[in-house]
């Protein structure tokens, strides 16, 4: 038994108030106490958190982090002008099917660390850069020494072998390629888009995962309006990520079903499409989620603070019911409600902002604002340190 004190906090963001001079206590990495700092009890560890903002550790559910090879032509090209394709994917493949196992992984570890240095403590990661039954396993073999939250994407796009074999293709997807898959998912999702799957594949691809075992995801409606969405609400997925064109049937769908609408603002800054209204989906009822979507061809970020950023800038979200998507959104995202809260029993994966607000995440664009991050009460780095400037500066004089 191990706990922890975190002491002197600012401002606790709990789901239904905002304590002021908080305290919490985790046990054996769970939230075991909070409330006012003068009632704390003892543990036998401290933090003083200095008053900062306590908030939970973001919760990004959507990430294509098994990857090799780099598109920033591609990027550049399209700032300057040209079109976002969903084509793109297969440029990654090729460099991800010759990369060894310790690059994959050694590159996922990467983008990770820089994940957490930006308070995200859940990720979700989807293959769908190998797009063969070996190279599919392969990728969901590593990602799950990295996360519980695995998803099975075989049906990213079609690869070159099979361009005039599509229905082989959703055959190798729901057959060998998910056998080899299985051991190694906890989700099989589907990008269902003019250009990778059309709706009856889609509905294909999902049963059979779901006749697997496996929760259903689904990537849709990112570059124009799709029956995809309401398919997702129909088949009972955890979650329809991009939404970024929704029809008024689409939003009454997710408002009804249980269905997560998973918005990812990185993809439109990076492929300078419209940004989805949240607004739209919060009024209807719906429950929105904000997730990176990181990835090397459509949005190349890590940093859900960025998402946040962009949410309350250009989509019609108030700083808490951002962080509320980053966080408790996410974690309905993956069907989950013992993390992305602050609340008894839940896991204490925190994150100490240096702020004392969380409407600084939306203030204070691309600032590192991330004091500190504790992991199951465990803090993974240490206190940011202004080596430099400390080093240079002039003596301390009376003013
Ligand atoms: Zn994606």
């Amino acid at each position: 038994m191990s706990s922890t004190l975190i002491t002197n906090i600012g401002v606790l963001v709990t789901p239904e108030r905002e304590l002021t001079d908080a305290a919490l206590i985790s046990n054996d990495g769970l939230i075991a106490w909070f409330g006012s700092a003068k009632d704390a009890p003892a543990a036998d560890d401290a933090i003083d958190a200095g008053g900062r903002c306590v908030i939970p550790g973001f919760v990004d559910t959507h990430s294509h982090l098994m990857f090799a090879g780099d598109r920033s032509a591609e990027f550049e090209a399209r700032m300057a002008g040209q079109k976002y394709a969903a084509g793109g994917i297969r440029s990654t493949v090729a460099a991800t099917r010759a990369a060894s196992d310790d690059a994959l992984l050694a590159h996922a570890s990467r983008l990770i660390a820089e994940m957490s240095a930006q308070g995200t403590t859940t990720v979700e990661i989807k293959s769908g850069y190998g797009l063969t039954a070996f190279d599919e396993s392969r990728a969901l073999r590593l990602a799950q020494t990295l996360t519980g939250e695995t998803t099975y994407l075989g049906a990213h796009v079609v690869p070159s072998e099979y361009a005039d074999d599509v229905a082989g293709y959703v055959e190798l997807v729901t057959g060998p390629m998910l056998d080899a898959v299985a051991p190694y998912a906890k989700w099989i999702d589907v990008f269902c888009e003019t250009g990778a799957f059309d709706t009856d594949q889609a509905r294909a691809i999902l049963l059979a995962g779901i006749q697997r075992g496996l929760g259903a995801r689904m990537h849709a409606a990112q570059l124009g309006e799709s029956a995809g969405v309401q398919l997702a609400v129909e088949l009972g997925a955890a979650s329809v990520d991009h939404c970024t064109f929704l029809s008024n049937a689409d939003v009454d769908a997710l408002a009804d079903g249980d269905t997560v609408a998973t918005l990812l603002p990185g993809v439109e800054f990076s492929t300078r499409q419209p940004y989805p209204s949240a607004r739209r989906l919060l009024d209807a009822g719906a429950t929105v989620a904000l997730a990176t979507d990181c990835n090397p061809g459509s949005s190349f970020t890590s940093s859900m603070p960025f998402c946040i950023a962009v949410a309350v800038r250009d989509m019609g979200m108030t700083p808490a019911e951002a962080l509320h998507a980053a966080t408790a959104g996410g974690a309905a995202a993956l069907r989950r409600s013992d993390i992305g809260t602050i609340a008894l029993g839940a896991r204490a994966d925190l994150v100490i902002l240096d702020a004392p607000s969380y409407i600084h995440l939306a203030y204070r664009p691309g600032v590192p604002l991330i004091h500190d991050v504790l992991v199951g009460g465990v803090s993974i780095r240490p206190p940011l340190r202004a080596v430099l400037l400390d080093d240079r500066a002039a003596p301390p004089v009376d003013e």
